[in-house]
C-alpha cells in the first residue's frame, strides 16, 4: 500500500499500538504530590503566583508523559496549571458548590441505578469506575460521591438499558472508562452491544491524551469486535497536549474504525484565548479528531478561578468563528439544571 506523502509518518497506523504492560506501569510512576512534580518540571515553589496545597483532598494525580509536555521552570504553563493544587481552591463562595447541578440527588431522578444516569433523551450514561489517569483540577466530577455510586457489576444497569428501547446509545463515563483492563472493557461491551436497540456506543475519555500508552493491542481488539458503532470523546484543553504519542494513540483508535471527537473546558489563565483555541482545534484535525464540544465550567467549589462568564465566552468564540472554518468550531455548551440538552450558549 502506498501512504499518501501528507500523512506525517508517526501517523502511520504501522507505529501501531504500545506493548501491553506499559500503561500500568506508567500509571503507578505518575507524579502524586506536589513536590514530586514540581520537582521534574523545574518549578521553584516561591516562582508560584498562589502557594501550592499540599493537601488538597482531590488528590494530585499526573502521569510523567504528561509532565513532559509543560515547559520546563515555567510556573504558568498551562499544563501545569490544570493539575497543580494551589489555594485558591480554598476560595469559598456562596455561588460556588459542592454538585451545582444537583446530578445525584435522588429527587431529580436522574439515577437510574447507583451507576446509571439519564439526563438526555436515547442516552445513558454509565459510571464505570471512579478513578482518572490525571487529576484535573476543574473537574466538575471532584466532589462527586463515586463510593455511593461505585458499581458493583453492571448488572442492574444494564436490565435497565435492556428494558428501555428507546434507548440507543451507551456513554461509558466514569472517571475513565479506558482504566478499565482489556477483559472488563470486553466484558462489558459485550454485555451492552447483546441489547438490541443499542445502536452506538460512546466512550468519554481523556486518557489517549494523558495517558496514550494504553492504546494497546488488546484494547483494539475489544472496540473492533464490537457490534454497535463506536465513538470516542476525548478530552484536549490545549495544544500543547499534543504531541507524536497522542498521534500515534489517535491513530491506533482511527485504525480501529472509531470516530474521534474531542470536548474541551474554556479556563480562565489556560485556554480562553482565540489564538489557543484556535490552534487546538487544527491541531486536533491534525491528529484526526474533530472539535464536538467547548464547555463553560460549572459553579463547582474550588474551581472558580478558572470561570469564564457567559459574556466574555460568547465574545472569545465569536472571534474564534472568524477564524476557522465550520467544521473546527466546537459546540459553546454550558449544562444547565433542568434542561433536555446542553445549552448551546451561541
Ligand atoms: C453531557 C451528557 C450526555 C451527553 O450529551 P450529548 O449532548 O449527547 O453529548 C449524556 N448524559 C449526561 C448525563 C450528560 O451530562
Ligand atoms: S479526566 Fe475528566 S473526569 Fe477525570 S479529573 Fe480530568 S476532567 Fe475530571
Amino acid at each position: 500500500m502506498i501512504t499518501p506523502n501528507h500523512i506525517p509518518a508517526h501517523l502511520s497506523p504501522d507505529v501501531g499500538p504500545w506493548p501491553d504492560e506499559l500503561w500500568s506501569k506508567e500509571l503507578a510512576g505518575a507524579a502524586r504530590d506536589v513536590k514530586t512534580l514540581l520537582n521534574a518540571v523545574q518549578v521553584h515553589p516561591q516562582n508560584l503566583q498562589y502557594p501550592a496545597d499540599t493537601s488538597a483532598k482531590f488528590q494530585l494525580l499526573v502521569p510523567r508523559g504528561f509532565i513532559a509536555r509543560m515547559r520546563k521552570g515555567d510556573a504558568d504553563d498551562p499544563l501545569l496549571k490544570q493539575v497543580l493544587p494551589t489555594l485558591e481552591e480554598r476560595k469559598a463562595s456562596n455561588e460556588f458548590t459542592r454538585d451545582p447541578l444537583a446530578e445525584t440527588d435522588p429527587a431529580q431522578g436522574f439515577m437510574k441505578t447507583p451507576s446509571l444516569l439519564q439526563k438526555y433523551q436515547g442516552r445513558v450514561l454509565l459510571i464505570t469506575t471512579p478513578g482518572c489517569a490525571i487529576n484535573c483540577r476543574y473537574c466538575f466530577r471532584r466532589e462527586f460521591p463515586y463510593t455511593q455510586h461505585r458499581p458493583k457489576g453492571h448488572q442492574e444497569a444494564l436490565a435497565s438499558i435492556a428494558a428501555d428501547p428507546s434507548i440507543d446509545e451507551v456513554i461509558l463515563s466514569g472517571g475513565d472508562p479506558l482504566l478499565l483492563s482489556d477483559k472488563q472493557l470486553s466484558q462489558l461491551l459485550n454485555a451492552i452491544e447483546s441489547i438490541p436497540h443499542i445502536q452506538r456506543i460512546r466512550i468519554h475519555s481523556r486518557i489517549p491524551i494523558v495517558l496514550p500508552e494504553r492504546i494497546t493491542r488488546g484494547l483494539m481488539d475489544a472496540l473492533e469486535r464490537c457490534r454497535c458503532q463506536m465513538v470516542l470523546v476525548a478530552h484536549t484543553n490545549h495544544p500543547q497536549e499534543l504531541n507524536d504519542a497522542t498521534a500515534r494513540a489517535l491513530a491506533c483508535l482511527k485504525h480501529s474504525q472509531i470516530t474521534l471527537l474531542n470536548q474541551s473546558v474554556l479556563l480562565r489563565g489556560i485556554n480562553a484565548d482565540v489564538t489557543t483555541l484556535a490552534e487546538l482545534s487544527k491541531k486536533l484535525f491534525a491528529q484526526g479528531v474533530l472539535p464536538y464540544y467547548l464547555h463553560l465550567t460549572d459553579h463547582v467549589a474550588g474551581t472558580e478561578h478558572f470561570f469564564i462568564g457567559d459574556d466574555e465566552a460568547r465574545e472569545i468564540y465569536a472571534q474564534l468563528q472568524r477564524l476557522l472554518p465550520g467544521y473546527l468550531l466546537p459546540k459553546l455548551v454550558r449544562e444547565q439544571p433542568g434542561q433536555a440538552s446542553k445549552t448551546l450558549m451561541y
